[in-house]
Order: structure tokens, then sequence, then C-alpha cells
């Protein structure tokens, strides 16, 4: 999120402390719904580490004698947080050099309006066994009557599978229009800032953001600080560039409904970003649930929030949560993979993600055997190889590096169907067509 007040989580109350030393942690017995989910959540996890044992768990008979599911070590999942190539403050392989620190086995990548940081932070998380869900945090506007009416802005996190969205060129055109809008915004600020007397300079402001990234509200409060305006960034906010403040202006957004239904188009899941920012959360929930929204944020690092939940539910939504970490530093901020989603939950997820991304890997590779060129077969591994690169074992061909891929990506099971051996047949033939090429020439 472009930090302001209202989202900046809140500060854990003694209340919430009592809760986080409840949860115990690693050690607790599991239930068995528990055991099944950790056992499915684990088992996916592992897809692309077969090498390095991931998470172990043993069965132990507790004090009456009947067996239980004890983990070796908690799955700690992280589904939201950014980078330098948005507006936070570490680059994607310091974040995730640090989500190691803290434990983190499976970090969801989510930037504003851009996937940019994916394959560095996959390079990263290779390193450590980690695994990273290609992800994007999406600005949008919610009209509450039709296109008119009082508009309030809503952040909608997008996650795909490994080989990323379909239709990506759709997706990044989406996403650049996006961008550049929020340049135009930025420089409206910046003007409204020098008619309040508070001058600051744009070469200041591109500075802070950092080449070719998307000047947000957050880059603007540095550059207030730098230039002694303001005592901290929390005050740049909550004095002059909190939505509606005297410095505040509109970007290009597009409308929540169809930013939603473009997640759908693309594979990947939508997922309602805090929406304890918002003034209208049921009417907003109601209304992208409609448009195929899959689930809302509903955890903290401070716990979980039963007014989300109880929404969520209502509509029958996934409920997950994340830190929403930008690496800012100080008190105030969440830590990566400070938010704990009960193992439920993220299993529940992947059984809504799954399939989705299974359908997603199978059109980009039906697109690939439409026409084999080389820049199809990037975009397939345009997030980076997985296991493959590790080893730097030289490919014999397409169908084998792909078949490498799909094997770290997808399970057995899902691998296992009719569309998928066609696939495979029809590589191999390409394969073979593209070797008979090389020889004539
Ligand atoms: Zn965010
Ligand atoms: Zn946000």
């Amino acid at each position: 999120m472009m930090m302001s007040d209202r989202e900046s989580p809140k500060k854990p109350t003694l209340n919430n402390k009592k809760k986080k030393k409840k949860r115990g942690g690693a050690k607790r017995k599991m239930t068995l719904e528990q055991t099944v989910a950790y056992k499915a959540v684990n088992e996916w996890v592992s897809l692309d580490q077969s090498n390095s044992a991931c998470v172990d768990a043993f069965l132990d008979d507790d004090d009456f004698g009947v067996q239980c599911y004890r983990p070796k070590e908690k799955l700690v999942f992280e589904f939201h947080c950014h980078t330098t190539c948005s507006d936070g403050f570490l680059s994607p392989t310091k974040l995730v050099e640090r989500a190691h620190q803290k434990g983190v086995k499976v970090l969801a990548l989510t930037d504003h309006d851009t996937m940019s940081g994916v394959p560095e932070a996959m390079e990263a998380a290779r390193r450590f066994g980690m695994k990273i869900i290609p992800g994007v945090e999406i600005s949008t506007i919610f009209y509450s009557r039709g296109d008119s009416g009082p508009e309030e802005p809503v952040h909608i996190l997008a996650y795909y599978s490994s080989c990323g969205p379909t239709k990506s060129g759709a997706l990044e055109k989406f996403l650049g229009d996006i961008r550049d809008g929020r340049f135009l915004r930025a420089k409206n600020i910046v003007s409204k800032l020098n008619k309040l007397k508070l001058p600051v300079k744009w070469e200041n402001v591109t500075k802070i953001a950092g080449k070719g990234v998307a000047p947000g509200r957050l880059h603007i409060a540095r550059a207030m600080l730098e230039a002694g305006h303001v005592e901290n960034l929390k005050q740049a906010f909550a004095r002059y560039l909190y939505d509606g403040g005297p410095a505040y202006s509109t970007g290009s957004e597009p409308v929540a409904e169809e930013t939603v239904k473009l997640i759908h188009e693309t594979g990947g899941v939508a997922v309602l970003a805090h929406p304890w920012a918002l003034k209208n959360p049921a009417a907003i929930i109601r209304r992208l649930k409609d448009a195929g929204l899959h689930g809302v944020e509903a955890y903290r690092s401070d716990g979980k929030l039963s007014a989300y939940c109880d929404l969520a539910d209502a509509h029958d939504l996934l409920k997950l949560g994340g830190s929403d970490y930008h690496g800012r530093g100080g008190q105030q901020e969440s830590d990566v993979g400070s938010t704990s989603v009960p193992v439920l939950n993220v299993h529940e997820f992947l059984k809504v993600a799954r399939p989705i991304w299974c359908n997603a890997i199978l059109d980009i590779l039906k697109n690939y055997i439409k026409d084999p060129s080389d820049s199809n077969l990037q975009h397939i591994i345009k997030f980076g190889k997985t296991k493959v690169s590790k080893t730097n074992s030289p490919f014999g061909s397409p169908s084998e590096l792909i078949n490498q891929c799909l094997s770290s990506w997808l399970s057995k099971e899902e691998r296992d169907n009719a569309e998928f051996e066609t696939i495979k047949l029809e590589l191999t033939r390409i394969s073979a067509a593209q070797a008979e090429l090389a020889v004539s020439n």
C-alpha cells in the first residue's frame, strides 16, 4: 500500500500480545483437519524442492495414547509485501533474504502495479529453498453507484502461478497505464504542494522512487521530509497527502470490478487488500464478489479481524492476510512473515488457486505450441527456471526444459490429464522438428 495512516497496522495492544502467546507456535498439536491441510500445503511447498526435504513432521502419541501430528517447523506464508520496484525500501533480493531470516517459506511478492521484481525475487529465493508466488497489488477506484457517485481507492491483490499470468501482454498494458497515471498524479501532487508553499523538487521525487519506478505518495512524503516540510512520514500523510487531503490527487486507476475480471481472465486469484482501510467495505466486497473476487484480507500481524472474517464468510470468500511490509523500519511496521494465516486458510487458498494456475499454465503452453518461437519460450520461463538453473545443466530441448518446469510447478496428479499428455506429445514433435532444422542449417 502507498502508506497512509488508516492502513498502517496498529501497534499490538495488550490484548493482542496475549493472543500471540497463545498461538504456541510449531509444537502445538494439530487437529485431524489441520493435519490434512498441513500435509497438502507442505506437499505443494515441496514440489520444486525435491532434493531438500522441506518441512518435516512426525507422528507422536499424545497424553491419551492417541497419535497426533506435530510439525517440526511452521509453514510461514507471507501474502503481501513490497520492494523498491514500487514503494518498498528493500530490493527484491534483500526482501527475500529478510523473509528467509524470519522463517518465511512462501512469499507472494505484491508490488504496486508491477511484477518487475518477481524474476529477481525468484532468483534469490532459489538460494534459500523458498517459494515465490508472483503477485501484484493493483490500484483501482470503486464507484459506489455505477460509474458515478462517490469514489474510493481500492487495492486488489492478484496471485499467479510460477509461470505467471496468461495474456500477459494485456495485463502489462493494464498495469503500464496505471503506472503512467501515477506519474501524472505525482506531478499533480507536487504542483499542489508548491501552491501550498511546500516546494518539493520533481527530480528529488523521481530520484527517491528510483529509475523506472512510478512515484507514489510515500516517495513524495520522503521528499517532503528531506525538504524539512514535515517531521516524519506520518505527518506528511496526516496533514497533506491523505485521500482527499489538500495535496491529494487521483491518478487514472481502473474500475475495481474491471480489475477483478481482468485478474480472472489472466489466470490469477483476486483478493481485496486491507478492507479495514475502506469507508464502505460491505458494499465493496458484495460488488466485487459479483465480479469474481476470490478472497479478502482478514488477518494482520496483530491477529484475526473478526469483522472481515464475518464479511468473507457471508460471501463465501477466502480469508487471507499479510504484513504489507515495505521495509521502512521502525516500531510501527509489521515485519515480513509476521502475519499468521492459519494452515486451514492457506489450504483453502491453494484449493482455489491451483486449478486456476493449472489452467493458466495449460493456456501458456498451448500458445507456445501454436507459435514455438524463442520469445514464447522465454515467456514460459520469464520468472525463472525454478530448480532447473540451479544445476546450470544445459537443456537438450525446449520440451525437456518445459517438462522440468512443469514437474516443479504442478503435482503429478495435476499433470496427469489428457490435455497435458497432448501438450507433451506436441512439444516432443516441436523439439524434434527444431533439432532437424538445426542439423540441416
Ligand atoms: Zn501493499
Ligand atoms: Zn495497499
